[in-house]
């Protein structure tokens, strides 16, 4: 059984007297030890469906489960603690508590879910991100490619059955790149399932699989590494 099984998702929006009909039948499933990035155009999609699939939205039709438990048609509160239990969301911009330093953001998020933080843990979590020598500066004091990989080891701190990033490389220097792709690349062969919307090619070529989403549905279940589009 996959870990991720999304069965013809449909959302759609009301803004005004109209009607904008984001995801249209969008079914998708990501395997345990999977990378699959999401392309598609702007507006295709992408965010409305990492949106349901997290439980962050609700869709009017259709169907998310995550590790055999079902994520849509319920009470907030019970999509949120399954959210907790098993899955991690990584925004362009991440969550990082200001009046925290950089390790302790990290050690936080290992208290939440449940282990005790411990400083040889959190030591390796931030090398493996290349920031070693920031473990005790404080979020503002950050340069863009510094905040993103503080935000990295933080998702990957909760280490979730399933990862969902949103364009994780969008603003982001080169170095910064490799350590989300390195992180990836370790997730998988940990048995991590993580599911990407991505324009970048670095991380389509890092991921098991491409699917593409075009006017909220899945048009390519599956391309393979010949046919992958060069931009
Ligand atoms: P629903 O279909 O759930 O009723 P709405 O259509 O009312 O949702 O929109 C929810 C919110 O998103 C509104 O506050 C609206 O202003 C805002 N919104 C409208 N259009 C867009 C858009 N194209 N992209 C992002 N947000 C939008
Ligand atoms: P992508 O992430 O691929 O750019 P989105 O999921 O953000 O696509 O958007 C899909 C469609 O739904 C777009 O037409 C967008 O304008 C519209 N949309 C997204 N969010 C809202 C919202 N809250 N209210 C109304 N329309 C929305």
């Amino acid at each position: 059984m996959p870990l991720l099984q999304a069965d013809d998702l449909f959302r759609f929006y009301h803004p005004g007297d109209t009607e904008v009909r984001a995801l249209r039948g969008a079914s998708l499933s990501v395997s345990r030890g999977e990378t699959v990035a999401l392309v598609g155009p702007s507006g295709s999609g992408k965010s409305t469906l990492l949106a349901c699939i997290a439980g962050l939205d609700e869709p009017d039709g259709g169907m998310v489960t995550i590790d055999g438990q079902r994520m849509t048609r319920r009470p907030e509160a019970e999509r949120a603690a399954l959210r907790a239990k098993s899955v991690g969301f990584l925004a362009q911009s991440d969550n990082l508590f200001a009046h925290l330093s950089v390790a302790d953001n990290v050690g936080l998020q290992m208290e939440l879910r449940g282990t005790r933080r411990n400083f040889q843990t959190i030591s390796g979590l931030l090398r493996s991100v290349g920031l070693e020598g920031r473990a005790n500066a404080m979020p503002q004091t950050l340069s863009g490619g510094e905040a993103a990989r503080a935000g990295l080891a933080v998702a990957l701190a909760a280490d979730p059955p399933l990862l969902i990033a949103d364009e994780p490389t969008a603003e982001v220097d080169r170095e910064t790149e490799n350590h989300i792709l390195d992180a990836l690349e370790r997730r998988r062969t940990s048995g991590g399932a993580t599911l990407i919307a991505t324009h970048s090619n670095a991380v389509r070529l890092r991921a098991s699989r491409t699917v593409m989403i075009a006017d909220g549905r899945i048009v390519t279940a599956d391309v393979s590494q010949d046919t992958r589009v060069v931009s």
